[in-house]
């Protein structure tokens, strides 16, 4: 993927980010245009377009997303109060980039799961 790609290319150093957490395998760094007090965006190095195809071709590189977001939703002091953890996937899911990535959410109580009810 690589150049064609903004995570990729935020992985490779060639786009800046606000980066708060780095691993081996996973980057952490802040939504440039956040939507709640703490918007952290948290991805794997490796590209995989979004969250199913990660989960379905490597188990273990999801899993550690999943670590490094807890990480940083105790860094951000979240763990008391709660937080959300989301991934937008596809087209009715609004995902705008397709590098996946977790939306960690928190900072201040964040309402409805959803803007409305759809049912
Ligand atoms: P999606 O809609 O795909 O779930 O979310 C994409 C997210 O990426 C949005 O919240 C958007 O603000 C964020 N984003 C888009 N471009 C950049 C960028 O260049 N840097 C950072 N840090 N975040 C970005
Ligand atoms: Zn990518």
């Amino acid at each position: 993927m690589g150049s064609d790609c903004l995570f990729c290319r935020i992985v490779a150093g060639e786009i800046p980010a606000t980066v708060v957490r780095e691993t081996d395998t996973t980057l952490a760094f802040r939504d440039i245009d956040p939507k709640a007090p703490v918007h952290v965006l948290v991805i794997p190095k490796e590209h995989y377009a979004d969250v199913a195809t990660l989960a379905q071709g490597d188990p273990a590189l999801a899993a550690d997303v999943l670590a490094t977001s807890a990480a940083v939703a105790e860094d951000e002091g979240l763990l008391g109060d709660g937080f959300r953890l989301m991934f937008n996937t596809g087209a009715y899911g609004g995902q705008e980039v397709f590098h996946v990535h977790a939306h960690l959410l928190g900072g201040a109580p964040l309402g409805p799961m959803l803007a409305r009810d759809l049912v």
